[in-house]
């Protein structure tokens, strides 16, 4: 009888504790198809996790999509700490290079999750795949093994996988895959104000807006017609996305035009950098029309920067190279200097007198 009792009385414990699980569960679907973008949906698979399940670390690690890779571009990580009884987070979304291990390598070559046990707990890793490629791998770190709780950890990874396809859609230029003008904002938004306060200076530090533009692409299309034109825009995104590696920060802005944010590169890197883009674009050999060139300008990222002004910055720039022989890159900053452009008064501040 008593034992009887006992079991009624675990079963509905029990069963309390599954509605109370699932009802997390079911918060924690509805946080993240509540996501409106690839990088809010990101914040959300790691921030889920890391409440679900027993970790010390949640890490995304965004694999670049061409070649064979030595190194992540790009990481977001989640550490967490118990304090006072009370889980604390603690978000890192540097743009850090990380290099390939032997660990890493395998799950990047088998597209399967691996676990290892090593002296400070465990490391588990599971591959992200997005429309068949490899997108980002899933890096979890735990004192326990948590492994037991592979089910749900996948069936978080395919919510997520499928999310990001709707989502990526929306992002994505149709005729280019690059980042659309729309995701611009948000990406630059968050460059500006990233989670961590306290990270907002080093994320800014040495990055730039870069702004380019195809020179007279007008009389490509007049002379080639329109869908050779497309052909060079096809071409020309091709050779950005095998140049700057990080087709996260890959911009087609409309039309001819594109953008690039480079990050953490001291200006002569980034002048040297874009100068042998530059160079490339012209020797390439694109189909029917042979040789085209672009113009570029770009402006360094300050922490008092809102987005419409770096752009204007940048655009004044590649207004400059268009007006000095076009096929050249100039940097706002430096025509500021020479006295090559002036500094726009501000609404109010004009003195009449
Ligand atoms: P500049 O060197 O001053 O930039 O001269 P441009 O002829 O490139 O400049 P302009 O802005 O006058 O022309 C841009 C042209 O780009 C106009 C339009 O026909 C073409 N264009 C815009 N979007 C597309 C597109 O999606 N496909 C094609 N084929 N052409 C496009
Ligand atoms: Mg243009
Ligand atoms: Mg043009």
């Amino acid at each position: 009888m008593t034992t009887c009792w006992m079991s009624l009385a675990f079963s509905e414990n029990l069963d309390q504790g599954r509605y109370i699980m699932n009802s997390e569960i079911f918060e924690s679907i509805i946080e993240i198809t509540r996501q409106k973008d690839t990088d809010s949906l990101e914040y959300s698979l790691a921030a889920t996790l890391a409440e679900l399940i027993d970790v010390s670390e949640v890490t995304l690690l965004n694999v670049p999509f061409k070649g064979t890779p030595t190194y992540f571009t790009s990481e977001l990580r989640l550490t967490v700490s118990i304090e006072e009884g009370k889980k604390r987070y603690k978000w890192d979304n540097q743009m850090t290079n990380v290099e390939i291990d032997s660990d890493t390598e395998t799950v990047i070559a088998h597209h399967q999750p691996i676990g290892i046990e090593g002296d400070n707990g465990y490391t588990f890793y599971f591959p992200i795949v997005i429309s068949d490629e490899l997108d980002s791998i899933l890096k979890i770190s735990s004192q326990h093994d948590v492994l037991k709780q592979s089910d749900l950890i996948n069936s978080f990874i395919r919510i997520y996988q499928n999310y990001q396809v709707i989502l990526t859609e929306n992002e994505r230029d149709k005729l280019t895959g690059l980042l659309n003008r729309k995701t611009f904002e948000n990406k630059l938004n968050r460059l500006l104000k990233p989670r961590d306060e306290t990270a907002t200076t080093s994320l800014l530090s040495n990055c730039w807006l870069v702004m380019i533009d195809i020179d007279h692409f007008k009389s490509v299309n007049d002379n080639y017609g329109h869908v050779c034109g497309d052909e060079i825009l096809l071409h020309l995104s091709q050779l950005m996305k095998d140049y700057f590696i990080n087709n996260n920060l890959l911009f087609r802005f409309g039309g001819e035009e594109f953008v690039i944010i480079l990050e953490h590169m001291p200006m002569e890197v980034a002048i040297a950098t874009l100068q042998h883009f530059r160079h490339l674009v012209s020797e390439f050999n694109f189909p029917f029309v042979g040789h085209v060139t672009i113009s570029l300008g770009f402006s360094q990222f300050c922490i008092d920067d809102f987005p419409p002004s770096i752009l204007d910055q940048a655009d004044k720039a590649l207004y400059y190279a268009k007006q000095h022989g076009r096929n050249c890159l100039y940097n706002y900053e430096q025509l500021i200097i020479e006295g090559k452009l002036t500094i726009p008064q501000e609404n109010g501040s004009v003195e009449l007198f």
